[in-house]
Protein backbone atom coordinates (compact mmCIF):
# COMPACT_ATOMS: atom_id res chain seq x y z
CA UNK A 1 0.00 0.00 0.00
CA UNK A 2 1.03 3.45 -0.42
CA UNK A 3 1.74 5.01 3.07
CA UNK A 4 0.51 9.31 2.72
CA UNK A 5 0.26 11.60 5.02
CA UNK A 6 -3.09 13.63 5.14
CA UNK A 7 -3.03 17.40 5.75
CA UNK A 8 -2.87 16.90 9.77
CA UNK A 9 0.02 14.75 9.43
CA UNK A 10 -1.58 11.46 10.49
CA UNK A 11 -0.33 8.23 8.43
CA UNK A 12 -2.91 7.20 5.98
CA UNK A 13 -3.14 4.00 4.24
CA UNK A 14 -4.88 4.83 0.61
CA UNK A 15 -6.08 1.15 -1.05
CA UNK A 16 -4.36 0.42 -4.35
CA UNK A 17 -6.05 0.45 -7.50
CA UNK A 18 -6.97 -2.63 -7.24
CA UNK A 19 -9.00 -1.92 -4.13
CA UNK A 20 -7.08 -3.74 -1.98
CA UNK A 21 -6.14 -3.38 1.76
CA UNK A 22 -4.44 -5.12 4.58
CA UNK A 23 -7.95 -6.56 5.63
CA UNK A 24 -8.62 -7.97 2.18
CA UNK A 25 -5.31 -9.41 1.44
CA UNK A 26 -5.12 -11.21 5.00
CA UNK A 27 -8.36 -12.99 3.68
CA UNK A 28 -6.83 -13.55 0.18
CA UNK A 29 -4.33 -15.12 1.61
CA UNK A 30 -6.07 -17.36 4.19
CA UNK A 31 -8.76 -18.18 1.03
CA UNK A 32 -5.74 -19.41 -0.91
CA UNK A 33 -4.86 -21.56 2.03
CA UNK A 34 -8.11 -23.30 2.80
CA UNK A 35 -8.28 -24.02 -0.71
CA UNK A 36 -5.23 -25.76 -0.71
CA UNK A 37 -6.46 -27.45 2.41
CA UNK A 38 -9.93 -28.52 1.05
CA UNK A 39 -11.70 -26.21 3.61
CA UNK A 40 -13.98 -24.35 1.00
CA UNK A 41 -17.50 -26.38 0.98
CA UNK A 42 -20.20 -26.75 -1.89
CA UNK A 43 -23.67 -26.45 -1.07
CA UNK A 44 -26.56 -27.44 -3.18
CA UNK A 45 -29.70 -25.35 -4.15
CA UNK A 46 -32.37 -27.18 -5.76
CA UNK A 47 -34.00 -25.79 -8.91
CA UNK A 48 -37.66 -27.31 -9.35
CA UNK A 49 -40.34 -26.73 -11.86
CA UNK A 50 -44.05 -25.92 -11.20
CA UNK A 51 -44.92 -29.65 -11.69
CA UNK A 52 -42.63 -30.84 -8.84
CA UNK A 53 -39.67 -32.29 -11.48
CA UNK A 54 -36.17 -31.01 -9.53
CA UNK A 55 -34.55 -29.37 -13.12
CA UNK A 56 -31.06 -28.77 -11.68
CA UNK A 57 -28.83 -28.12 -8.63
CA UNK A 58 -26.88 -24.97 -8.22
CA UNK A 59 -23.53 -24.99 -6.30
CA UNK A 60 -22.75 -22.23 -4.06
CA UNK A 61 -19.57 -21.76 -2.01
CA UNK A 62 -19.51 -21.65 1.44
CA UNK A 63 -16.37 -21.28 3.41
CA UNK A 64 -16.13 -20.49 7.23
CA UNK A 65 -13.12 -19.15 8.13
CA UNK A 66 -11.88 -20.35 11.41
CA UNK A 67 -11.38 -16.79 13.34
CA UNK A 68 -14.39 -14.45 11.50
CA UNK A 69 -16.50 -17.42 11.30
CA UNK A 70 -18.55 -18.12 7.75
CA UNK A 71 -17.32 -15.40 5.01
CA UNK A 72 -20.49 -14.37 2.59
CA UNK A 73 -19.74 -15.64 -0.99
CA UNK A 74 -20.15 -12.36 -2.37
CA UNK A 75 -17.48 -10.67 -0.17
CA UNK A 76 -14.90 -13.39 -0.94
CA UNK A 77 -15.42 -14.02 -4.95
CA UNK A 78 -14.64 -10.26 -4.92
CA UNK A 79 -11.29 -10.48 -3.46
CA UNK A 80 -10.83 -13.43 -5.43
CA UNK A 81 -11.97 -11.78 -8.57
CA UNK A 82 -9.67 -8.55 -8.26
CA UNK A 83 -6.56 -10.59 -6.80
CA UNK A 84 -6.02 -13.55 -9.82
CA UNK A 85 -6.94 -16.23 -7.35
CA UNK A 86 -10.70 -16.61 -9.40
CA UNK A 87 -9.56 -19.20 -11.81
CA UNK A 88 -8.18 -21.84 -8.48
CA UNK A 89 -11.24 -20.91 -7.00
CA UNK A 90 -13.23 -21.81 -10.00
CA UNK A 91 -10.86 -25.13 -10.48
CA UNK A 92 -11.79 -25.91 -6.86
CA UNK A 93 -15.32 -25.40 -7.17
CA UNK A 94 -15.53 -27.31 -10.87
CA UNK A 95 -13.51 -30.27 -9.17
CA UNK A 96 -15.92 -30.56 -6.53
CA UNK A 97 -19.19 -30.38 -7.85
CA UNK A 98 -18.06 -32.75 -10.81
CA UNK A 99 -17.07 -35.60 -8.47
CA UNK A 100 -20.10 -34.67 -6.49
CA UNK A 101 -22.30 -35.15 -9.52
CA UNK A 102 -20.33 -38.11 -10.48
CA UNK A 103 -21.08 -40.03 -7.16
CA UNK A 104 -24.89 -38.73 -7.25
CA UNK A 105 -25.14 -40.43 -10.99
CA UNK A 106 -23.55 -43.58 -9.19
CA UNK A 107 -26.34 -43.86 -6.95
CA UNK A 108 -29.01 -43.41 -9.55
CA UNK A 109 -29.98 -39.51 -9.38
CA UNK A 110 -28.49 -37.88 -12.60
CA UNK A 111 -29.97 -34.21 -11.67
CA UNK A 112 -27.55 -31.41 -13.35
CA UNK A 113 -25.42 -28.85 -11.48
CA UNK A 114 -24.79 -25.43 -11.52
CA UNK A 115 -21.49 -23.59 -11.33
CA UNK A 116 -21.31 -19.86 -11.41
CA UNK A 117 -18.56 -18.72 -13.46
CA UNK A 118 -17.23 -15.24 -13.39
CA UNK A 119 -15.75 -12.99 -16.21
CA UNK A 120 -12.50 -13.79 -14.93
CA UNK A 121 -12.77 -17.37 -16.01
CA UNK A 122 -14.37 -17.15 -19.12
CA UNK A 123 -11.63 -14.89 -20.31
CA UNK A 124 -9.25 -16.92 -19.04
CA UNK A 125 -7.27 -19.00 -22.45
CA UNK A 126 -8.06 -22.17 -22.85
CA UNK A 127 -11.67 -22.37 -19.97
CA UNK A 128 -13.57 -24.24 -22.02
CA UNK A 129 -11.14 -27.36 -23.05
CA UNK A 130 -10.34 -27.02 -19.68
CA UNK A 131 -14.01 -27.93 -18.55
CA UNK A 132 -14.61 -30.47 -21.63
CA UNK A 133 -11.10 -32.33 -19.89
CA UNK A 134 -12.84 -32.45 -16.52
CA UNK A 135 -16.19 -33.67 -17.71
CA UNK A 136 -13.85 -36.34 -18.93
CA UNK A 137 -11.88 -37.26 -16.31
CA UNK A 138 -15.00 -37.41 -13.83
CA UNK A 139 -16.84 -39.33 -16.41
CA UNK A 140 -19.61 -36.92 -16.07
CA UNK A 141 -21.42 -35.97 -19.62
CA UNK A 142 -21.72 -32.43 -20.73
CA UNK A 143 -25.41 -32.35 -20.08
CA UNK A 144 -24.72 -32.71 -16.19
CA UNK A 145 -23.17 -29.67 -15.97
CA UNK A 146 -24.74 -25.80 -16.34
CA UNK A 147 -22.70 -22.87 -16.21
CA UNK A 148 -24.16 -19.43 -14.45
CA UNK A 149 -23.01 -16.68 -16.14
CA UNK A 150 -23.53 -13.00 -15.59
CA UNK A 151 -23.72 -10.37 -18.81
CA UNK A 152 -20.64 -9.31 -16.91
CA UNK A 153 -18.54 -11.26 -19.38
CA UNK A 154 -19.39 -9.12 -22.41
CA UNK A 155 -17.78 -5.90 -20.86
CA UNK A 156 -14.04 -6.68 -21.67
CA UNK A 157 -13.55 -8.39 -24.51
CA UNK A 158 -17.11 -9.44 -26.14
CA UNK A 159 -15.75 -11.55 -29.04
CA UNK A 160 -13.69 -13.57 -27.09
CA UNK A 161 -16.33 -13.98 -24.46
CA UNK A 162 -18.98 -15.46 -27.20
CA UNK A 163 -16.32 -17.45 -28.91
CA UNK A 164 -15.29 -19.12 -25.02
CA UNK A 165 -19.01 -19.90 -24.60
CA UNK A 166 -19.84 -20.99 -28.16
CA UNK A 167 -16.55 -23.72 -27.72
CA UNK A 168 -18.10 -24.95 -24.33
CA UNK A 169 -22.13 -25.10 -26.18
CA UNK A 170 -19.86 -27.06 -28.74
CA UNK A 171 -18.99 -29.36 -25.93
CA UNK A 172 -22.57 -29.47 -25.02
CA UNK A 173 -22.48 -27.49 -21.42
CA UNK A 174 -25.55 -25.71 -21.09
CA UNK A 175 -25.27 -22.08 -19.92
CA UNK A 176 -27.66 -20.06 -17.92
CA UNK A 177 -28.10 -16.29 -17.79
CA UNK A 178 -27.48 -15.43 -13.92
CA UNK A 179 -28.93 -12.20 -12.23
CA UNK A 180 -30.87 -10.93 -15.11
CA UNK A 181 -32.47 -7.62 -15.07
CA UNK A 182 -29.32 -6.06 -12.94
CA UNK A 183 -26.95 -3.79 -14.64
CA UNK A 184 -26.43 -4.17 -18.78
CA UNK A 185 -29.43 -6.61 -19.55
CA UNK A 186 -30.04 -5.82 -23.07
CA UNK A 187 -31.42 -7.85 -25.84
CA UNK A 188 -28.06 -7.75 -27.74
CA UNK A 189 -26.27 -9.46 -24.78
CA UNK A 190 -29.59 -12.26 -25.03
CA UNK A 191 -28.68 -12.53 -29.04
CA UNK A 192 -24.98 -12.88 -28.56
CA UNK A 193 -24.31 -15.18 -25.87
CA UNK A 194 -25.60 -19.35 -26.32
CA UNK A 195 -27.72 -19.57 -23.02
CA UNK A 196 -30.34 -21.98 -22.72
CA UNK A 197 -31.33 -20.74 -19.77
CA UNK A 198 -32.22 -17.34 -18.09
CA UNK A 199 -32.40 -16.46 -13.97
CA UNK A 200 -34.63 -13.64 -12.78
CA UNK A 201 -32.67 -11.46 -10.13
CA UNK A 202 -34.10 -11.90 -6.63
CA UNK A 203 -34.43 -8.26 -6.46
CA UNK A 204 -37.44 -8.19 -9.09
CA UNK A 205 -39.19 -11.58 -7.09
CA UNK A 206 -38.73 -9.99 -4.04
CA UNK A 207 -41.60 -7.75 -3.91
CA UNK A 208 -43.52 -9.45 -7.19
CA UNK A 209 -46.50 -9.83 -5.45
CA UNK A 210 -47.07 -6.31 -3.68
CA UNK A 211 -45.37 -3.61 -6.40
CA UNK A 212 -47.10 -3.94 -9.61
CA UNK A 213 -43.77 -2.79 -11.73
CA UNK A 214 -41.85 -5.55 -10.41
CA UNK A 215 -44.32 -7.79 -11.85
CA UNK A 216 -44.83 -6.04 -14.76
CA UNK A 217 -40.59 -6.55 -15.35
CA UNK A 218 -40.99 -10.29 -14.78
CA UNK A 219 -43.81 -10.70 -16.98
CA UNK A 220 -41.84 -8.98 -19.99
CA UNK A 221 -38.74 -10.87 -18.56
CA UNK A 222 -40.81 -14.35 -18.93
CA UNK A 223 -42.00 -13.53 -22.13
CA UNK A 224 -38.90 -12.33 -23.97
CA UNK A 225 -36.93 -14.97 -22.92
CA UNK A 226 -39.52 -17.60 -23.78
CA UNK A 227 -40.51 -15.80 -27.47
CA UNK A 228 -36.28 -16.38 -27.98
CA UNK A 229 -36.57 -19.85 -27.04
CA UNK A 230 -35.32 -19.83 -23.08
CA UNK A 231 -36.36 -21.16 -19.70
CA UNK A 232 -37.10 -18.69 -17.45
CA UNK A 233 -36.02 -19.49 -13.33
CA UNK A 234 -36.87 -16.77 -10.81
CA UNK A 235 -34.70 -16.82 -7.65
CA UNK A 236 -35.38 -15.73 -4.24
CA UNK A 237 -38.70 -17.09 -3.59
CA UNK A 238 -39.35 -17.09 0.18
CA UNK A 239 -43.42 -17.21 -0.06
CA UNK A 240 -46.73 -19.06 -1.47
CA UNK A 241 -47.88 -15.88 -2.85
CA UNK A 242 -44.88 -15.51 -5.20
CA UNK A 243 -44.55 -18.40 -6.16
CA UNK A 244 -48.62 -19.02 -7.41
CA UNK A 245 -47.75 -15.21 -8.94
CA UNK A 246 -44.63 -16.70 -10.79
CA UNK A 247 -46.29 -19.74 -12.23
CA UNK A 248 -49.03 -17.96 -13.45
CA UNK A 249 -47.07 -15.57 -15.40
CA UNK A 250 -45.61 -18.86 -17.03
CA UNK A 251 -42.19 -19.31 -15.20
CA UNK A 252 -40.76 -22.47 -16.07
CA UNK A 253 -38.86 -23.18 -12.68
CA UNK A 254 -38.24 -21.37 -9.11
CA UNK A 255 -35.00 -21.34 -6.54
CA UNK A 256 -35.63 -20.03 -3.16
CA UNK A 257 -35.97 -20.47 0.42
CA UNK A 258 -39.77 -21.66 0.10
CA UNK A 259 -38.60 -24.54 -1.60
CA UNK A 260 -35.33 -24.84 -0.36
CA UNK A 261 -32.19 -23.24 0.79
CA UNK A 262 -28.65 -24.52 -0.38
CA UNK A 263 -27.97 -28.18 1.58
CA UNK A 264 -24.74 -29.72 2.18
CA UNK A 265 -24.13 -32.41 0.25
CA UNK A 266 -25.55 -35.65 2.24
CA UNK A 267 -28.25 -33.39 3.17
CA UNK A 268 -29.03 -32.32 -0.62
CA UNK A 269 -29.16 -36.27 -1.00
CA UNK A 270 -31.66 -37.05 1.54
CA UNK A 271 -33.27 -34.24 0.25
CA UNK A 272 -33.31 -35.05 -2.87
CA UNK A 273 -34.18 -38.57 -2.31
CA UNK A 274 -37.40 -37.56 -0.17
CA UNK A 275 -38.63 -35.74 -2.63
CA UNK A 276 -38.46 -38.34 -5.86
CA UNK A 277 -42.30 -38.90 -6.92
CA UNK A 278 -43.46 -36.17 -4.96
CA UNK A 279 -45.52 -33.19 -6.53
CA UNK A 280 -44.26 -30.08 -5.96
CA UNK A 281 -46.35 -27.29 -4.20
CA UNK A 282 -45.38 -25.02 -1.42
CA UNK A 283 -47.35 -26.48 1.52
CA UNK A 284 -44.34 -29.88 1.15
CA UNK A 285 -42.10 -27.48 1.84
CA UNK A 286 -41.12 -24.61 4.45
CA UNK A 287 -39.00 -21.56 4.34
CA UNK A 288 -35.44 -22.72 5.30
CA UNK A 289 -33.47 -19.57 6.15
CA UNK A 290 -29.96 -20.02 5.40
P1 LIG B 1 -26.22 -16.13 -7.22
O1 LIG B 1 -25.50 -17.06 -8.15
O2 LIG B 1 -27.21 -15.21 -7.83
O3 LIG B 1 -26.85 -17.06 -6.13
C1 LIG B 1 -28.06 -16.79 -5.46
C2 LIG B 1 -27.84 -16.29 -4.06
O4 LIG B 1 -29.11 -16.09 -3.44
C3 LIG B 1 -27.12 -17.27 -3.15
O5 LIG B 1 -26.38 -16.48 -2.22
C4 LIG B 1 -28.26 -17.98 -2.45
O6 LIG B 1 -27.87 -18.58 -1.23
C5 LIG B 1 -29.20 -16.82 -2.25
N1 LIG B 1 -30.59 -17.26 -2.10
C6 LIG B 1 -31.17 -18.37 -2.58
N2 LIG B 1 -32.47 -18.40 -2.30
C7 LIG B 1 -32.76 -17.28 -1.61
C8 LIG B 1 -33.97 -16.73 -1.05
O7 LIG B 1 -35.05 -17.29 -1.13
N3 LIG B 1 -33.86 -15.53 -0.43
C9 LIG B 1 -32.68 -14.87 -0.33
N4 LIG B 1 -32.68 -13.69 0.30
N5 LIG B 1 -31.53 -15.35 -0.85
C10 LIG B 1 -31.56 -16.54 -1.49
P2 LIG B 1 -24.90 -16.83 -1.82
O8 LIG B 1 -24.73 -18.30 -1.69
O9 LIG B 1 -24.56 -15.95 -0.68
O10 LIG B 1 -24.06 -16.40 -3.11
C11 LIG B 1 -24.02 -15.07 -3.50
C12 LIG B 1 -23.39 -14.94 -4.86
O11 LIG B 1 -22.02 -15.36 -4.80
C13 LIG B 1 -24.02 -15.82 -5.92
O12 LIG B 1 -25.17 -15.21 -6.43
C14 LIG B 1 -22.90 -15.90 -6.93
O13 LIG B 1 -22.88 -14.77 -7.74
C15 LIG B 1 -21.69 -15.90 -6.05
N6 LIG B 1 -21.20 -17.28 -5.90
C16 LIG B 1 -21.60 -18.24 -5.04
N7 LIG B 1 -20.90 -19.38 -5.22
C17 LIG B 1 -20.02 -19.12 -6.24
C18 LIG B 1 -19.01 -19.89 -6.91
O14 LIG B 1 -18.78 -21.08 -6.65
N8 LIG B 1 -18.30 -19.25 -7.89
C19 LIG B 1 -18.54 -17.96 -8.24
N9 LIG B 1 -17.79 -17.41 -9.22
N10 LIG B 1 -19.47 -17.22 -7.64
C20 LIG B 1 -20.21 -17.80 -6.66
MG1 LIG C 1 -26.01 -18.27 -9.65
MG1 LIG D 1 -28.39 -15.02 -9.35
MG1 LIG E 1 -26.91 -12.87 -7.28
Amino acid sequence: YEAKRDRTGVEVYEATRDGNTPDRLGLLADLRRALDAGEVELHYQPKVRFDGVVSGLEALVRWVHPERGRVPPDEFIAIAETSGLMPRLTEYVLETALAQVARWRKGGLTVPVAVNVSPRDVHAPGFAGAVAGRLARHGVPAGALQLEITEHVLLEDPQRAADTLAALAGHGVKMSLDDFGTGYSSLVHLRRLPVSELKIDRSFVARLAVDAEDAEIVRCTVDLAHSLGLLVVAEGVEDDETWERLRDLGCDAVQGWLVAAAMPPDETTAWLRARDGVPDSPEHSRPRPE
